[in-house]
């Protein structure tokens, strides 16, 4: 299938939309393009060409987006790095990537040293050239690399095809209404950011952005109704809630939910957001997934909590092994926005085996199909031959009211193989015997951490995802 070019596409549509909306400025469809349209002259002017593969780093905000956009209408394939990453991280992913070019902010030059800087870019010479007026859906948009939590980060190439059914999906189960506006926190090298910026593009709908996350500003626009969506993870919802609350503050009736994902969201927090009028639609994605594959729709977000709901429109999912309703296997997934492949030193890992793309995750399927994700296959603890699923013992420890974040690990344990560990950061010094009796209420007794660490911080990576790799290791070497 082809589509047309989706920046003029959209551009011509509703050319005096607003497209983006940031602080106190906003650019329409048509002066977004025309922005994007110069940069990819520029771009074109260093002598790339269509098909060339680029890197980008940025920090975020309106001229990231119109460097994305310039770097799509110039014919590239956009790496999108992440600029926590460290000189090193960096440098592996550039190279791994074959890359021929690296544009940054110039902010962040003195971490990729031979790149060059958006000022430079901008005083370069312009070529005029004619972009794609349609997009193949096999064109690669952009390579994401994966977090690295598990291991090495993977690049994974999304398609034009994967974006577009990503965001045709999510708009069938999360609907679309006039004067809809999403608020974008996130990072737009992330698949979660970018993701709003393709539907925004193909729906015609107004981001706003922010450069950073601004918990702030996020509970304010959510009790003013200025944004009607959002995207967040477990962590920035859990400070807009307490903004909220500490306000005495709720959503304006023309907020309409949350999505969130990226791990899994502490059913409190679900609670919580509820009784301030937002709705929690947990989300189940991934980056070789280009963003949602399983989302909770509002009306089962009571229902159903803890569910990541079930596959949108044109996805399925399978639990490997499964012979009935609530086994426990591996989380398979096949759709139109799975990824081809990986490039890089994973080129040769297929990404689907038989059309169906193996996760790493373990998850089960109710009755009713809706999925429930366990954890990371290779974080499961298995004691006395029973399974642990960190993620469940996380979800009790946060919900101790002095407890702000909790990571739980198997270590090695003489008698039942592997037994939990609890590492946890607090708002106010509690004693460990407390903790155990707060879980001892709440778990099984062999899922009770057997060791209470309390920590300043958890180890997190350039995506501040838990490293749970960590946590083990830590604990050997304090052994
Ligand atoms: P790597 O693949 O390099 O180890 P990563 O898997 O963390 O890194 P991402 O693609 O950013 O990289 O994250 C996707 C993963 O996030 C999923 O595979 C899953 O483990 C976790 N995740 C996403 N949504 C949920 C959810 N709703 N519940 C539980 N875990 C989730
Ligand atoms: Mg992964």
């Amino acid at each position: 299938m082809m589509t047309p070019n989706w920046i003029l596409q959209r551009a011509s549509l509703t050319p005096d939309r607003i497209a983006i909306s940031w602080e106190e400025q906003q650019w329409t469809f048509r002066e977004m393009a025309e922005r994007s349209m110069d940069i990819a002259k520029k771009m074109r002017g260093t002598g790339l060409q269509e098909g060339n593969r680029v890197a980008l780093l940025t920090t975020g905000g309106p001229e990231t987006v119109f460097l994305i956009h310039g770097g799509l209408l110039a014919g590239f394939e956009l790496v999108m790095l992440n600029s926590r990453l460290t000189a090193a991280e960096l440098a592996y992913q550039i190279e791994d990537s074959e890359a021929v070019a690296v544009f940054t902010d110039d902010s962040l030059l003195d971490r990729a040293p031979d790149s060059t800087p958006v000022s430079r870019l901008l005083c370069g010479k312009a070529e005029d050239f004619k972009p794609a007026e349609l997009w193949h859906e096999d064109r690669t948009l952009t390579i994401m690399y994966t977090s690295g939590t598990t291991g090495f980060p993977k690049g994974v190439r999304q398609t034009a095809g994967n974006h577009l059914s990503s965001a045709a999906a999510s708009a069938f189960n999360m609907g679309l209404q006039d004067g809809d506006v999403w608020l974008c926190a996130m990072p737009l090298f992330h698949i979660s950011g970018f993701s709003i910026l393709s539907r925004s593009l193909i729906y015609g709908m107004t981001v706003r952005l922010q450069s950073k996350f601004d918990a702030e500003a996020s509970a304010r626009e959510i009790a003013e109704g200025s944004v009607t969506t959002m995207s967040a993870v477990s962590a920035q919802l859990v400070r807009v809630l307490d903004i909220l609350e500490g306000r005495k503050l709720r959503a304006d009736g023309r907020f309409r939910q949350i999505l969130a994902g990226g791990g899994p969201v502490p059913s409190p927090y679900i609670r919580r957001a509820e009784a301030l009028g937002i709705q929690i639609l947990q989300t189940y994605g991934m980056t070789e997934t280009s963003s949602q594959t399983a989302t909770l729709a509002a009306e089962d977000a009571l229902r159903k909590t803890g569910s990541s709901g079930k596959p949108l429109f044109f996805n399925r999912i399978r639990i490997e092994g499964a012979e009935k309703p609530g086994d426990e296997g591996e989380i398979l997934i096949s759709g139109p926005h799975v990824t081809p492949g990986y490039v890089g030193r994973f080129s040769d890992s297929p990404a689907q085996v038989d059309g169906w793309l193996h996760t790493g995750d373990i998850g089960k399927l109710d009755d009713e199909g809706f999925l429930y994700v366990l954890d990371r296959r290779s974080d499961l603890i298995i004691s006395g031959g029973e399974n642990i699923y960190p993620a469940e013992i996380e979800q009790v420890l946060v919900g101790h009211p002095d407890v702000a974040e909790a990571g739980v690990a198997g270590v090695e344990d003489k008698h039942w193989g592997h037994v939990p560990a609890a590492f946890v950061v607090v708002r106010k010094a509690i004693a460990a015997e407390e903790l155990e009796a707060f879980c001892r209420e709440r778990l099984a007794p062999y899922k009770v951490p057997k060791y209470y660490r309390f920590v300043e911080e958890l180890p997190r990576n350039a995506s501040n995802k838990l490293l749970r790799r960590e946590l083990r290791a830590a604990f050997e070497i304090e052994k």
